[in-house]
């Protein structure tokens, strides 16, 4: 059996497979402010190919319309009308992107925010011109996270109107955006008839299918003390999405004071809710990335108190939970496959039940 390790964004990825085809056919490109790998097996290399490029080719559609940086991008121009009374005419790609960003929303109690851009902008992360804004100035912005976009999928649902209705409020849907991109890719993928294809974009991983010699697809957590080492391998079902965020991934330092890019909406600085990093497995892959976002901003208790509701989205969600401290909570539904790598860092952990 052939193995690969692939570091790929957040995660560690182990993927062995055997059997007929001799590809796998492999794009890898950048999208979305990160590095994408798509990975399709079929006996068919051509086949496989095509898909592989179908996919990136959709990936390079959605970031053109998702980009906050490019002003004829659709979340631009609804950026531009903010607070002007007009409904900016978008995809529906776009709608549903913000429909399930307003879910989340809701669903965690706020602690997913997708109208944090001028914070964001405040830190400076946007354009990596790091800056420490003063409580004063955050409390003011805050003011512009607090309504939600307003969404309206029109008829035949081809496009959608959004409106922001405070001038100066802006959306930023970097928490959510690959994983409702890793949903359409699926959608793509679906059209070409291969055995197997996984991809990673940034910290997202999906496992689109089932591996043809019927093993388990395999992806390693890293160690967000140490990101060269893996930290858990655990199995991803077919059709499965697993995405992991960390203060770890973006940050910087100033006065000897380390501050990341997961902002608290409540207070409009990075997120100290004592949790190091959050894994989040689920069957809906925008859903595994808007709440391992999220639930790094509740921190250990609220986050499994929030997936112990079962309600909602958290009834499709496992979670990995990392503290300071150095204790990982993982839920029951990855009980099964889950191969501890920490004891020797000076981890512990436990099973999580509902
Ligand atoms: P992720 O890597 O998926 O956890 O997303 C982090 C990114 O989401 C940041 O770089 C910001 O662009 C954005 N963001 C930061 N804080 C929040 C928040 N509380 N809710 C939603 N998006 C956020
Ligand atoms: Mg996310």
């Amino acid at each position: 059996m052939k193995k690969m390790i692939c570091a790929l964004g957040a995660l560690l990825l182990l993927c062995g497979c055997s059997g007929k085809p001799t590809g796998p056919a492999e794009v890898q490109f950048f999208a979305m402010d990160t590095v994408m790998t798509v990975t399709v097996y079929d006996e068919d290399m051509e086949q496989a190919e095509a898909a592989a490029r179908a996919v990136q080719t959709e990936m390079n559609r959605l970031d053109k319309l998702w980009s906050r940086t490019d002003p004829h991008s659709d979340i631009s121009n609804i950026n531009a009308h903010a607070g002007d009374g007009a409904a900016v005419e978008v995809s529906s790609d776009t709608g549903l992107l913000l429909t399930n960003a307003n879910t989340a929303a809701r669903e965690s109690g706020g602690a997913f925010n997708p109208v944090m851009a001028p914070v964001m902008d405040a830190w400076g992360f946007t354009r990596e011109k790091h800056a420490v804004p003063s409580q004063a100035e955050l409390d003011a912005l805050l003011a512009l996270t607090e309504d939600l976009p307003e969404v309206t999928l029109n008829q035949g649902q081809t496009t959608a109107s959004v409106s922001l209705t405070k001038e100066g409020q802006s959306l930023d849907a970097g928490a959510i955006a690959k994983g409702v991109a890793a949903y359409k890719a699926m959608g793509v993928l679906s059209g070409y008839d291969v055995d197997f294809a996984w991809f990673a974009l940034g910290g997202n991983i999906t496992a689109c299918g089932a591996k043809p010699d019927g093993s388990d697809f395999r992806v390693a957590v890293k160690d967000p003390r140490n990101t060269e080492e893996h930290l858990c391998i655990l199995s991803l079902e077919p059709y499965k999405s697993c995405s992991t965020s960390g203060g770890y991934e973006r940050y910087f330092e100033e006065n000897g004071r380390r501050y990341h890019h997961i902002i608290d909406p409540a207070d409009g600085y990075p997120a100290d809710s004592g949790l190091l990093s959050v894994t989040v497995v689920s069957e809906d892959a925008p859903w595994a990335d808007a709440y391992s976002t999220a639930c790094f901003v509740m921190g250990a208790e609220k986050a499994l108190e929030f997936w112990r509701s079962n309600e909602g989205a958290a009834r499709y969600l496992d979670l990995i939970l990392v503290t300071e401290e150095g204790h990982v909570y993982v839920t029951e539904g990855l009980e099964e496959g889950f191969e501890f790598k920490g004891e020797e860092k000076g981890y512990t952990y436990e099973i999580v039940r509902r």
